[in-house]
């Protein structure tokens, strides 16, 4: 499985340079999303995140970063049979909301989490495309603890190693399918 979706991650994301400002490459996952045996080869992959070594479920919740963090998140937690729930930018989700500021490369941003999206002790998954600075990453896990929840696991397709964004999540473990 792992196999299957490295293969596909190494064929189907690509490069844009210089987007969404010069210096930067962004990795593209749309031709990814486009093809339905990689896409569910990555899916199902960042589903052992949330699996023991004998295949049981071990988290009680998958969350999913607005706004590519949703399309990977959704899938994954209907393959492990547990809920889902959106971490969002500031003023989009309509009930009681736990916000957490957090550092952006130029100046800072707000990230919100519904109170009830999470029940307190449930085990969370939390899932995204890419892990750069860790900045979201970190955010979600202050999110998710606000809700009296615990992070086990944080499931990427491709980390950015140079910028070292597993810092930022401390002892929750990483699960990144492509290190670069
Ligand atoms: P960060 O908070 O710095 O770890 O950034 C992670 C968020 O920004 C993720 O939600 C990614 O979707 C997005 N992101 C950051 N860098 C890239 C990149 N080079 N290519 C695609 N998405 C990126």
């Amino acid at each position: 499985v792992r196999e299957r979706a490295v293969e596909a991650l190494t064929r189907l994301v690509r490069d844009i340079e210089d987007f969404p400002e010069p210096g930067i490459v962004f990795k593209d996952i749309t031709p990814l999303l486009a093809d339905p045996a990689g896409f569910g080869a990555v899916v199902e992959a960042m589903a052992a995140a949330g699996r023991d070594e004998n295949g049981a479920v071990v988290v009680d919740k998958v969350v999913g970063m607005e706004a590519r963090g949703f399309i990977l998140a959704a899938p994954v937690a209907l393959a492990l049979g547990v809920g889902f729930a959106p971490v969002r930018k500031a003023g989009k989700l309509p009930h009681d909301t736990h916000q957490v500021d957090y550092a952006l490369e130029y100046g800072e941003a707000v990230l919100e989490l519904h109170r009830d999206a999470v029940a307190p002790g449930e085990r969370v998954l939390l899932v995204d495309d890419v892990l750069a600075t860790g900045g979201t990453a970190g955010a979600t896990c202050d999110l998710v603890r606000r809700c009296g929840a615990d992070p086990v696991g944080f499931a990427v397709l491709m980390e950015l190693g140079f910028l070292d964004g597993r810092a930022a999540l401390g002892e929750v473990p990483v699960h990144a399918l492509q290190r670069i």
